[in-house]
This record gives structure tokens, C-alpha cells and sequence, in this order.
């Protein structure tokens, strides 16, 4: 049960699969996939832990049954080759900060040499093995390579949700195996992803944000018959404008679709559902800072210019359609938030919905950025650990990794 406010706000989980809880791990040897894709400096310095930190329930829970703890995962794009700038090495020394353990390195993740090593664990023992994508088979779910990783285990968990909508070796391939379930992080996601949207505390709203329509357009009709309100922000809501008629000047626009936009609009009018435009928008002749800016309602955004954030009046209004909210999805930001000249409307955004008495959810990389850039990230209820992942639950998709975990007696 959530907490927020000092108001418990009850979410029905969903997850029809065995949990990591549901199987005998004591003395056993458990692969865990996680998503310790990290970003690094050009030093090979990890810049944000907090994929790491979010595995740690799991990880922690399986050293404390007593299993053998072998962890995998992938770390940027080595093209199925061996590249030392995507070696594991960096996570294996934050791990052992974060665990305050030991941790095992292996030189590779499949093959007799990792075989031994895992041989010799012992009982609470924790192994990393090196990136899985050094193999180009991981990526294209090769089954003889799936069964190499089986082998190293008795059981499987995946952990690893930002890349459980990938059809992967270690994320489908192993699960034909091994007897497979679900880590903390993978359940909270889809108790809180697909509990708001199946057993919604209303008034339920979404503010979609971001670059393009295209991107958002499977949330929009999978959530258009399930939300009570819809906020639409960023350079998607340009489209929404022009199709309803609007003059947008330079804004971004997706001519294609358009007559979707049309269709999005009257499909929320007949489900009853609010919509919400920018009502004014900044606008600007380039994207460069120190370029001049102006604010103007969204029906007179000249010829040359184009609307690169939400305004004052855009915040005012959507801030007011969120205050009887009772739970809140936010995916994508209201403007060119990484230029500080267009940052405004969506620091102001992760404020309201922060202080919006409603259990909250934020998914998306440039979301969950922003949320920490506003320094709000303390009051959210849940923040997504996966952009992709997350974009296609809220579509109403299966997650392949999801799908191929052993199902619940
Ligand atoms: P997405 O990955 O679709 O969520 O898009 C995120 C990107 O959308 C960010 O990099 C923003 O800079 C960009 N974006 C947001 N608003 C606008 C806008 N009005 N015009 C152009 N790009 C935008």
C-alpha cells in the first residue's frame, strides 16, 4: 500500500506470475536479470546509481535467503562484441559500496570458466557476470545461448524492467529453462503501472508530454475510455492545435497525424473525458539559449516562430484540473526542458502534480529527469525505472518478459 500525504491510497497488484518470494532459494543458485544499465563519464564513472539502488531489495532478499547470487545485465551497445567501455567493472565496485559485500566479477557470462566460478560460491555469495550484450546472440534470443546462461542456475528472476519489453536471451530464451519469476522492482512496477490503470482511484488524469504524437499515441487510445482527464503538453500538442484548426506557426508538427489527433479528440469527447491544451505557449525563432522569447496565446503563434514550452496560463490551468485528482500518470515533458529558457513549464508541472493529493506515477527517462531536476522526487509516489517498458504497459501491451515468467498456481 502506498503512502502519500499521510493518506494510505490502496492499489490492487496484477501480477499473475510466481514472485521471488514463491520459490525455495535457500542454497540454490539464482540468476537475476537486473537493468544496471548506468550511464558513465568519459572516465567510466558511473553518473547516476539508481537503477543499481533499485535492484537492492531483490538482490538483498535472495543474499539473506542464503541463495547463490549470480546477477546479469546489459550495459550500453557493444554490437555483440567484446568492448571494454561497457565492461561491467564499473557496477561491480558500487555494488560492493551499495551491498557492502563482496562481489564476484566474472570474465565473461557464459562458458566453463563462469561455470567454475559459480561452482565455488557459497551460500550468500553474490557473482556479477560480465555484460551479456558482449554476445550478439543475447539480443537476437538465440536459444543455444539462452541455455548456456540456464546452466549456470536453478532458478531465474527478472528484475530487470526497463528491458522486460525486449525479447531477449535473458529475458525470454532462459525462461524455457528455468522455473521463472518476478523481483521486487519488476512487481512494483506492474502493481503501480497497471494497477492505476485497471483499478483507478478517480479522478484519474494523464498528462502526456513530450517530442511526438506518434510516440504517445498507443497510451492515448488504450487510456482514452479508462482516464477521467487528459493534459497534453510538449511538442505533441502542436499537432493536437493544428488539428483542431490552429495556426502553430513553426511548431513541431506531425502531418500524419494529424487525422489521428482528430480522432484522439473526438474518441476522449465521446468517453466523456476532459481534455486539456496549452492555452499559451513560449515561443521562440530557434531553440538556442539567449534566443528571445515571447509568450502568446496558442491562437497567435506567428509565422517563424514555434512553441518550444507550455505558459503561465498553460500551468495555471493544468495545475487546476490536477487539484481534484486522486491518482496522476505522468509521461513526457512540457517543453525543450533541457534549455532553461524552455524548462519553466515542466519544473512547474512536477511541482503541481508533486503537491497533488493523489497517489502519483512518473515514467519516461526526460519525466523522471525533470522530476529530480525540480528537486520533487521525495514526494512522487512511484517513479518508473523504465521508459520503453513503461510507455508500452501504459498502451495495455504484454511485456515479453513479463509474459514468459512462470505463471502463479
Ligand atoms: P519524448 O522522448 O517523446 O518523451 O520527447 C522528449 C523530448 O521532447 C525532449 O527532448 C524535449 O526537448 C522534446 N520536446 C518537448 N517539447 C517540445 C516542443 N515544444 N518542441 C520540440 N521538442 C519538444
Amino acid at each position: 500500500m502506498a503512502r502519500k500525504n499521510g493518506v494510505d491510497l490502496d492499489i490492487k497488484g496484477v501480477l499473475t506470475k510466481l514472485t521471488i518470494e514463491d520459490l525455495p532459494i535457500k542454497g540454490k543458485k539464482v540468476f537475476i536479470r537486473t537493468d544496471f544499465n548506468v550511464p558513465l563519464d568519459d572516465n567510466l564513472k558511473i553518473t547516476d546509481d539508481r537503477r543499481i539502488r533499485s535492484s537492492l531489495p531483490t538482490i538483498n532478499y535472495a543474499i539473506d535467503e542464503g541463495a547463490k547470487v549470480i546477477l546479469a545485465s546489459h550495459l550500453g551497445r557493444p554490437k555483440g562484441k567484446v568492448d571494454p567501455r561497457f565492461s561491467m567493472a564499473p557496477v561491480v565496485k558500487r555494488l560492493q559500496r551499495l551491498l557492502n559485500k563482496e562481489v564476484l566479477f566474472a570474465p565473461d557470462c557464459i562458458g566453463s570458466q563462469v561455470e567454475n566460478l559459480v561452482s565455488r560460491m557459497k551460500d550468500g555469495d553474490v557473482l556479477l557476470l560480465e555484460n551479456l550484450r558482449f554476445h550478439a546472440e543475447e539480443e537476437k534470443n538465440d536459444e543455444a545461448f539462452s541455455k548456456a546462461l540456464s546452466k549456470l542456475a536453478d532458478y531465474y528472476i527478472n528484475d530487470a524492467f526497463g528491458a522486460a519489453h525486449r525479447a531477449h536471451s535473458s529475458i525470454v530464451g532462459i525462461t524455457k529453462f528455468l522455473p521463472s519469476a518476478a523481483g521486487f522492482l519488476l512487481k512494483k512496477e506492474i502493481e503501480y503501472l497497471k494497477g492505476v490503470v485497471e483499478n483507478p482511484i478517480r479522478p484519474l488524469v494523464a498528462i502526456l508530454g513530450g517530442a511526438k504524437v506518434s510516440g504517445k499515441i498507443g497510451v492515448l487510445e488504450n487510456l482514452a475510455n479508462k482516464v477521467d482527464k487528459v493534459i497534453v503538453g510538449g511538442g505533441m500538442a502542436y499537432t493536437f492545435l493544428k488539428a483542431m484548426g490552429y495556426e502553430i506557426g513553426d511548431s513541431m508538427v506531425e502531418t500524419d497525424m494529424l487525422d489521428m489527433a482528430g480522432n484522439i479528440i473526438d474518441s476522449l469527447k465521446k468517453n466523456n473525458v476532459k481534455f486539456y491544451l496549452p492555452v499559451d505557449c513560449v515561443i521562440a525563432q530557434s531553440i538556442e539559449p539567449g534566443a528571445e522569447t515571447k509568450i502568446v496565446t496558442s491562437q497567435e503563434i506567428p509565422k517563424g516562430w514555434r512553441g518550444l514550452d507550455i505558459g503561465p496560463a498553460s500551468v495555471k490551468l493544468f495545475s487546476e484540473a490536477l487539484q481534484n485528482a486522486k491518482s496522476i500518470i505522468w509521461n513526457g515533458p512540457m517543453g525543450v526542458f533541457e534549455v532553461d529558457a524552455f524548462s519553466r513549464g515542466t519544473l512547474a508541472i512536477a511541482h503541481s502534480v508533486a503537491d497533488a493529493f493523489a497517489l502519483t506515477i512518473v515514467g519516461g527517462g526526460d519525466t523522471d529527469y525533470a522530476i529530480h531536476r525540480a528537486g520533487v522526487s521525495d514526494a512522487i509516489t512511484f517513479i518508473s525505472t523504465g521508459g520503453g517498458a513503461s510507455l508500452q504497459l501504459l498502451e495495455g501491451k504484454d511485456l515479453p518478459g513479463i509474459s514468459a515468467l512462470s505463471d502463479k498456481k
